[in-house]
C-alpha cells in the first residue's frame, strides 16, 4: 500500500468519457489499497476559452480577476471526477486550492507555492477517501485566489506530494513518458526509463514540454519521486531520478530544441569596460530574457556582441539596440529571427570527452552551419538556421546512437 499523488492533465479529462476512464483507473488503484490524492487540470481547451472570454470583455483585465476566472476551469473537473468516483462507490471529496490551503505569494498569474496545510487531506485519506484537488491554483495570505502559471497543475501535484511525503507523484498525460527527442521529428525516438532531474530541467527548458519547469525544480528541491506516464495506455513511463546511473551511462540522454529563437548583433562597439553591461542592462530593464551571449575578440578597438532572445521579444530588443548603437557610436545592428537552438543533453557528458566534436561533425556532415555555440556541464547547444531544425535533430539523434539505444 502506498500513498500516491496522481495528476491528470487537460487532455486526460477533456470529455465526460475520459473523466469516467480516469475514475475507472482510480477506482482500481484504490481497490488495491493505495491512498490516492488526485490533482486535475481544467478540461482541455477550457483555460484558453476562459482567456478568450476575458479578452472579449476587457483588453487588459486585472491580474486578480484573471485568476478568479481561470481557477474556475479546474473547479469543474474536480467536481465531475468526484461524481464519477462516487458513482463507482468510491468515497471521494473534491477541494479547490483555497480549501486545502495551498498558500502562495500574491503574484497573480504566476504565484509561487509557499506552504500547504496537509492536515485536512490526511484526515480524508485516513478515512479511506480519495481526495481530488484542483490544480493550478492557490490562495494568498489575504484570501485572494491565485494561479500558478500555464501548466501549473504539475506543480500543484509535486507540491502536494512533497507536503504529504508521498511514495510517488505520477503525472498522467497524453504521452507515455519522456522521449529522447520529439517523435514527430524523429520516429526512432524512444521513451527513457529514467532521466535525472538535471537532464529533465534542460529538456523542459529547451522546449520538450512534458512538465511545467517549475514542477521539476520543486521536485528537485524536495526530492519527490516523480514519474511521467500515459493516461491512456499501461506502461512504466519515465522516472525522474536524483542519482546518476553509475555504470555505462550513455553520453547523451536526449536532443532538445527550441524553435522560437532570435539573435541580435551589435557590430563595431567600442571595446571598453562597461559595454556588455550597457547593452545587456538595457535589454534586462525591458524585461527581455537573454539566453546565449557571445562577444568577439576585439579588433581595432571595437568588438561585435551577439545574443539570443525569445522570438516574441525580437522587435523590442532590436529597437532598444538601435537606440543604443547610436549612443555607443557602434557601426550597426543586425538581427535574424529565423534561427533555432538545438542541444544535446546528458549527465554522462561529465565523464565523456568528445561530445562537442561528435556533435559538430554530425552537423558538418549534413552541411549545417553553426552560428553560435554554448556549453554547460551537461549540455552543448548550437544555434542554426531554422530550415535545418529537423535535419539537425535527426542527424544528432543518430550520431549519438539514440536511434538504436536499448533500455536497461
Ligand atoms: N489549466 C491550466 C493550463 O492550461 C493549468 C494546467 O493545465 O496545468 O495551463
Ligand atoms: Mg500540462
Amino acid at each position: 500500500m502506498a500513498l500516491i499523488v496522481q495528476k491528470y492533465g487537460g487532455t486526460s479529462v477533456g470529455t465526460p468519457e475520459k473523466i469516467e476512464a480516469v475514475a475507472e483507473k482510480i477506482t482500481r488503484m484504490h481497490g488495491e489499497g493505495h491512498q490516492l490524492v488526485v490533482v486535475v487540470s481544467a478540461m482541455s481547451g477550457e483555460t484558453n476559452r476562459l482567456l478568450e472570454l476575458s479578452a472579449a470583455v476587457h483588453e487588459q483585465p486585472s491580474a486578480r480577476e484573471m485568476d478568479v476566472l481561470l481557477s474556475t476551469g479546474e473547479q469543474v473537473t474536480i467536481a465531475l471526477l468526484s461524481m464519477a468516483l462516487q458513482k463507482r462507490a468510491v468515497e471521494a471529496r473534491s477541494y479547490t486550492g483555497q480549501q486545502v490551503h495551498i498558500l502562495t505569494n500574491n503574484v497573480h498569474g504566476k504565484a509561487r507555492i509557499q506552504k500547504i496545510e496537509a492536515d485536512r487531506v490526511q484526515k480524508d485519506l485516513a478515512q479511506g477517501r480519495v481526495v481530488v484537488i484542483a490544480g493550478f491554483q492557490g490562495v494568498d495570505s489575504e484570501g485572494n485566489i491565485t494561479t500558478l502559471g500555464r501548466g501549473g497543475s504539475d506543480t500543484t501535484a509535486v507540491a502536494m506530494a512533497a507536503a504529504l511525503k508521498a511514495d510517488e507523484c505520477q503525472i498522467y498525460t497524453d504521452v507515455d513518458g519522456v522521449y529522447t527527442t520529439d517523435p514527430r521529428i524523429v520516429p526512432e525516438a524512444h521513451r527513457l526509463d529514467r532521466i535525472t532531474v538535471e537532464e529533465m530541467l534542460e529538456m523542459s527548458s529547451l522546449g520538450t514540454k512534458v512538465l511545467q519547469i517549475r514542477s521539476v525544480e520543486f521536485a528537485g528541491k524536495y526530492k519527490v519521486p516523480l514519474r511521467v506516464l500515459s493516461a491512456f495506455e499501461e506502461g512504466p513511463g519515465t522516472l525522474i531520478t536524483y542519482e546518476e546511473k553509475e555504470m555505462e551511462q550513455a553520453q547523451i540522454s536526449g536532443i532538445a530544441f527550441n524553435r522560437d529563437e532570435a539573435k541580435l548583433t551589435i557590430l563595431g562597439v567600442p571595446d571598453q569596460p562597461g559595454v556588455a553591461f550597457n547593452i545587456l542592462g538595457a535589454i534586462a530593464d525591458a524585461e527581455v530574457n537573454v539566453d546565449m551571449i557571445v562577444q568577439n575578440v576585439g579588433e581595432d578597438g571595437t568588438t561585435n556582441f551577439t545574443f539570443t532572445v525569445h522570438r516574441s521579444d525580437f522587435k523590442q530588443a532590436q529597437t532598444i539596440l538601435q537606440k543604443l548603437a547610436r549612443e555607443l557610436k557602434a557601426r550597426e545592428v543586425s538581427g535574424d529571427d529565423k534561427i533555432v537552438k538545438i542541444s544535446v543533453v546528458g549527465v554522462g557528458m561529465r565523464s565523456h570527452a568528445g561530445v562537442a566534436s561528435t556533435m559538430f561533425k554530425a552537423l558538418a556532415d549534413e552541411g549545417i552551419n553553426i552560428q553560435m555555440i554554448s556549453t554547460s556541464e551537461i549540455k552543448v547547444s548550437v544555434v542554426v538556421d531554422e530550415k535545418y531544425l529537423e535535419l539537425g535533430v535527426r542527424a544528432l539523434h543518430a550520431a549519438f546512437e539514440l536511434d538504436q539505444a536499448v533500455e536497461k
